[in-house]
């Protein structure tokens, strides 16, 4: 058993909904016998596109038929291509609820998106065969859907199990890799904010899930270059690390483990639209790489804070000026449009702070600053580096390349901060009114951004 297994077993002791995870070059030819191990002589509901049946999905329908179980397959179009939007999702329900068998998705994020909240609406177990190392959903729960024109995560359970054979992994659209080191990456910028919540007393980091997620993170993203070249050693730690995300999201109870300010960009992004249109043929932009650029530009925002010394934080005179929550909403709906204002708003109240909360927030950041400032800092990597591994594995790492104009990043961070309840280095910031001023100080002449 491999160190990725014995890694994998652990992290599937404390998940809720996975039970099984095989990781491995040849994995594919388990995939019956796992079937069976999970689901008895269940029939089987193959779920794949044109491109994903050729890859795996032949292969594994023969393996289930040879153990004797019933196959049926349910095959998305290569092109136009797949997008996980609701219409999808309504039509393969409709189809499962015609035969009592269980999903197999067979496929990237998108699919596994699809068939896992389609499995969820038809109440039925599911099992995953991931076909790239692409995001840390394989074993999370939720999934990133679009409905009425806006991406939202959907309510529903991760797979009973997931089978990642490494030989089609490697052979994956090597965006796809690159998009998968992306959403790992940011797990460093994801823990960093877990720190700053854990040292506040907002959300206590947990021992055990914390090291599922950087137990293995430094490992599995140093050797960026290497996923290029399809080193198969490569591509196992980063999926294995993309494995372990989902699986702590699961053991939390929450995707904290897992995210952070850099994915509040992303999603900041994704509500909105914004960001490259497809051109012809061309996949939407992915998740992993809005996250990259999330990252690299949350990376660039603690240099700004770490840089300072909070120790003599005015915790009366920031008191004073704090607004009340009637001038944050006027400021919220005045920043999003009419039909998102009355979410934001809703996603944002539970986390503002009246004046003698905010007093107390402030008088343990002034407090703490000198733990919170090495711990943070030794969490994080420099945003140079964090820029030039990710252009390494292929990722963009510029506002131009996913098609925003400097002046969208710059307002992203203000913005990013009134979407989502969860704490992070935004709220900080925020709470201690230096965010226009860090952020300010990227966009200026000699700045991180005015640089890039
Ligand atoms: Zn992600």
């Amino acid at each position: 058993m491999s160190l990725s297994q014995d890694r994998l077993r652990e992290a599937l002791g404390r998940a809720t909904d996975t039970e099984q995870a095989i990781l491995g070059a040849g994995a594919l030819g388990s995939v019956a016998e796992l079937f069976d191990e999970m689901f008895g002589n269940q029939p089987a509901a193959i779920v794949a596109d044109e491109n994903t049946l050729g890859v795996a999905g032949e292969t594994a329908r023969r393996g289930l038929e040879s153990r004797g179980h019933q196959v049926e397959t349910y095959v998305f179009p290569g092109h136009p291509v797949l997008h996980a939007d609701y219409e999808n999702i309504e039509a393969l329900v409709g189809w499962l609820r015609e035969r009592e068998a269980v999903p197999v998705a067979v496929g990237g994020g998108t699919i596994n998106d699809i068939a896992k909240r389609a499995a969820f609406e038809c109440e039925r177990g599911y099992m995953t065969l991931a076909t790239a190392a692409s995001v840390d959903g394989y074993t999370s729960f939720g999934a990133a859907i679009t409905r009425n024109g806006f991406k939202q995560t959907m309510e529903c359970g991760a797979p009973r199990a997931v089978l990642a054979d490494l030989e089609i992994l490697a052979n994956a659209p090597p965006e796809l890799t690159a998009a998968g080191y992306a959403d790992l990456l940011a797990k460093i910028t994801a823990g960093a904010d877990w720190i700053l919540a854990d040292v506040l007393e907002v959300e206590p980091i947990a021992p055990d899930v914390w090291s599922l997620v950087q137990g293995p993170l430094r490992e599995a993203t140093a050797r960026p270059d290497d996923l290029y070249t399809g080193d198969l050693s490569a591509i196992e730690r980063l999926t294995e690390g993309l494995l372990m995300s989902g699986l702590a999201m699961q053991a939390a109870g929450s995707s904290r483990p897992a995210s952070g300010a850099e994915h509040q960009f992303s999603h900041l992004w994704e509500m909105e639209g914004l960001g490259r249109e497809p051109q012809g043929d061309e996949p939407p932009l992915s998740h992993g790489f809005k996250v990259g650029l999330g990252t690299v530009s949350i990376a660039a925002l603690y240099e700004r804070l770490l840089d300072r010394d909070l120790g003599g934080l005015n915790v009366a005179e920031l008191t004073r000026a704090w607004p009340s929550w009637s001038e944050v909403e006027r400021r919220i709906r005045s920043s999003f449009a009419p039909d998102l204002e009355d979410q934001v708003v809703e996603q944002s109240h539970p986390k503002y702070l009246e004046r003698p909360q905010l007093s107390k927030r402030l008088a343990l950041i002034r407090e703490r600053w000198p733990e919170l400032r090495r711990r943070a800092g030794e969490q994080l990597l420099p945003a140079a580096q964090v820029r030039s591994q990710l252009r390494a594995a292929g990722c963009p790492t510029t506002p131009a390349e996913i098609g925003l104009s400097s002046e969208e990043l710059k307002a992203t961070y203000r913005r990013a901060q009134m979407i989502r309840p969860r704490y992070t280095i935004l709220d900080l910031l925020n709470e201690t009114g230096l965010l226009d001023r860090c952020v300010a100080e990227l966009f200026n002449p000699g700045g991180f951004w005015a640089q890039a």
